[in-house]
């Protein structure tokens, strides 16, 4: 059989630890064999970024910025154990933070759903997918413990120098506390684009909440520039393509998200993201069904797994011994870029490739074959455990018969 041959190639940033060892056997086992793979390799791993004082990092976002599709392993962010583990010249930033920062994109994060592993939340059948506000708020916040007898105020000053100045709260019989948020026009624009944008790529209606009733100024902009953006370049490219922007109130929106079955992506602006996507990725069962995908405004896409490098699992092989770590995240996020590149370059046969590849993945555990973390969850009455490799060896038996 003739591979299939790519035009322009994927940015391949490779990884950390487990997910290290599950790329390599990926690449070998599932996608070389059926591919002629066209990608740029950066090596993320905490060794190269060490050595090139992590310009590897910043070179694969840009070359994503070049190429418009990327596919991210998981990799280590360095904290005070890594810095002697790695013997590290810096305690080197998130790889992801720096990649985010760059392509000033938005983070979707949806879970892969198998029949026998079924959602805490019964009516939860399709995946519910988070778009993640990844900017301000109270992750950028100034904030104080104040004494009785105070006064606290907001003061602008303008660029001519002068002043507004509003009464937070005035102090009297007790000590407090205050907090300054903000959040910039220009960045809850490009965050809206992306939500816009993904909303249209994956045929899904968009949700989108906030607590504008009772933040008038600030909860208000975000609901206002969504609008905008939404009545001026997106309506009719929804209205084509059969799906819907929905605005309600945050609270009506959890509500409506329990009762819901799911099939949709729910735009939360920061703080909700990062409550809400711990909420339903826990609902949707293991770490390692969890995919997520960065979008730019622009329209670049970087895949991975929002899973990290499972450091538990990699010691154990360290040391010879049999690991049963879920590789789907990681396959998915093949997946996501094969048939991203498929569609940009206009290769029907890779985004078919990809696809087969992620039905073969799905029918794998649903035919009982699975990895411990899902055979802990599974309802299905003949179940087999697998190790790291046997898995990926499943699959691949799965696949020869549709390709
Ligand atoms: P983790 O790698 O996600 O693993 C946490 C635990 O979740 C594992 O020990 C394992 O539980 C389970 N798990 C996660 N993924 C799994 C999979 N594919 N298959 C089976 N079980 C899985 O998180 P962590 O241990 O907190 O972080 C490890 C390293 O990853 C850190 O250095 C961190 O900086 C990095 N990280 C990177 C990213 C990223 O690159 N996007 C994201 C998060 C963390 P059991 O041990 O109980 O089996
Ligand atoms: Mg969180």
């Amino acid at each position: 059989m003739a591979k299939i041959q790519m035009k322009t190639p994927l940015v391949e940033m490779d990884g950390d630890e487990m997910t290290r060892v599950i790329w390599k056997m990926i690449k070998d086992k599932l996608l070389l064999p059926y591919i002629d793979l066209k990608t740029e390799y950066y090596d993320l791993g905490l060794v190269k970024r060490n050595e090139t004082n992590d310009q590897i990092t910043i070179d694969s976002a840009n070359a994503t910025k070049k190429y418009g599709v990327a596919v991210k392993c998981a990799t280590i962010t360095p904290n005070a154990q890594r810095m002697t583990e790695y013997n590290l010249k810096e305690m080197w930033k998130s790889p992801n933070g720096t990649i985010r920062a760059i392509l000033d994109g938005t983070v979707f994060r949806a879970p892969i759903i198998v029949k026998g592993i079924n959602s805490l939340i019964p009516t939860w059948t399709k995946p519910i997918t988070i778009a993640r506000h990844a900017y301000g708020d109270v992750y950028k916040n100034s904030e104080m413990k104040v004494k009785d007898g105070s006064k606290a105020e907001l003061i602008v000053t303008d660029k001519d120098g002068n002043e507004t100045r509003q009464l937070i709260h005035e102090f009297k019989g007790s000590d407090g506390i205050i907090q300054g948020l903000h959040n910039i026009n220009g960045s809850i624009a490009s965050f809206a684009r992306s939500c816009f944008n993904f909303a249209l790529d994956t045929k899904q209606d968009i949700w989108f909440a906030t607590k504008d009733t009772i933040s008038k100024q600030y909860d208000h902009t975000f609901k206002d520039i969504f609008a905008d953006i939404f009545e001026t370049e997106y309506k009719t490219k929804f209205a084509e393509a059969g799906i819907e922007y929905f605005y309600t109130l945050i609270d009506d929106a959890v509500a409506r998200v329990v009762r819901s079955e799911g099939g949709y992506i729910w735009a939360c602006k920061n703080y909700d993201g990062d409550v809400m996507s711990d909420m339903v990725a826990t609902a949707f069962g293991s770490l390692g069904m969890m995919t997520s995908v960065l979008v730019s405004p622009s329209g670049v896409y970087e895949y991975e797994a929002a899973h990290g490098t499972v450091t538990r699992h990699y010691y154990k092989h360290l040391k010879g011994e049999e690991t049963s770590t879920n590789s789907v995240a990681t396959i998915f996020a093949w997946t996501g870029a094969l048939k991203k590149r498929g569609e940009l370059d206009a290769i029907p046969e890779l985004t078919e490739f990809a696809k087969k590849l992620e039905a073969a993945t799905i029918k794998t555990i649903e035919d009982g074959v699975m990895t411990g973390d899902l055979y802990v969850l599974s309802s299905l009455e003949n179940k087999r455990k697998v190790n790291t490799e046997q898995f990926l060896d499943e699959i691949n038996l799965r696949l020869k018969e549709t390709v």
